[in-house]
């Protein structure tokens, strides 16, 4: 074979290779630098008894952002949150964070976000923190948004209890089956049933309780949806310990929650 025609099939080789090589490179370049589906901020209690809780839920939400291809910002108090900040996003989650101390400017954003449907809400846990707490006042109109709920008391030594799900047919609800265990929860007790005010999706049924337990209020949801705002809203009771990133079903609740309330 001339040495001439040997050198032409190489280049012809080569540069068949660096075709093949670009092609694969725009293939994979949309995918980085995709812009997220939606984007999530998280309101997350800084330090104190559920810090180990918010770190679990970290690690785990930026598992799901990368799975889902939504981007998620975190703040640590209420001092950047007006309607501006809001409008950057399709999801307030309500990372165990109390419902007072909250600039004013803060509340009446976040109001107006929940009533006009800018974004979607998921609360955990501390979120039903409603009462007077700190030396601060309860925040009427999250008491209402929650039902019209007071917090009562809770359990302190823990108990395991079984959740009945009441609406398997809400998208949140996907996958639960019709009942679930929840391990070592502290299990709020409030004033009254939030039931004739909201959409119940899940309960805690207290005679479940191992050990059993005195602190008691009898209807008792745990997973609810208050429909009277625009805004998809879901509030999940569970959310003490770490250990509910090992739940399968938490982590499928907490996954459709994030999904179905994006999307408004
Ligand atoms: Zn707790």
């Amino acid at each position: 074979m001339p040495r001439q025609q040997h050198s032409w099939r190489l280049i012809f080789r080569r540069f068949l290779i660096v075709m093949c090589l670009a092609f694969a490179w725009t293939r994979v370049l949309p995918a980085q630098n995709q812009l997220p589906k939606f984007r999530v901020v998280a309101i997350a209690e800084k330090g104190g008894i559920h810090k180990p809780f918010v770190d679990a839920a970290r690690v785990w939400l930026q598992q799901e952002a990368a799975a889902d291809g939504f981007s998620i910002d975190y703040i640590e108090d209420t001092q950047k949150i007006d309607d501006k900040f809001l409008s950057q996003y399709q999801l307030f989650i309500q990372l165990n964070y109390p419902p007072y101390a909250w600039t004013p400017t803060a509340m009446a954003a976040f109001e107006k976000y929940i009533e006009q449907g800018k974004g979607g809400w998921i609360g955990f846990h501390h979120a039903t923190l409603l009462g007077e707490f700190d030396g601060y006042p309860m925040w009427p109109w999250f008491s209402t948004f929650m039902g019209g709920i007071r917090f009562k008391t809770y359990i302190p030594d823990f108990a395991t209890g079984t959740v009945h799900v009441e609406d398997p047919g809400h998208p949140a609800m996907k996958g639960l089956g019709s009942s679930f265990q929840i391990e070592n929860e502290e299990w709020y007790t409030y004033d009254k049933s939030p039931r004739p005010n909201v959409h119940v999706l899940a309960s805690v049924d207290e005679k479940s309780y191992a050990p059993p337990r005195s602190i008691t209020m009898g209807d008792h949801p745990v997973v609810w949806t208050n429909e009277n705002y625009k805004a998809r809203n879901i509030y999940i009771f569970m959310g003490h310990h770490p250990e509910l990133f090992q739940n399968s079903a938490f982590t499928t609740l907490f996954h459709n929650s994030i999904l179905w309330a994006a999307h408004q």
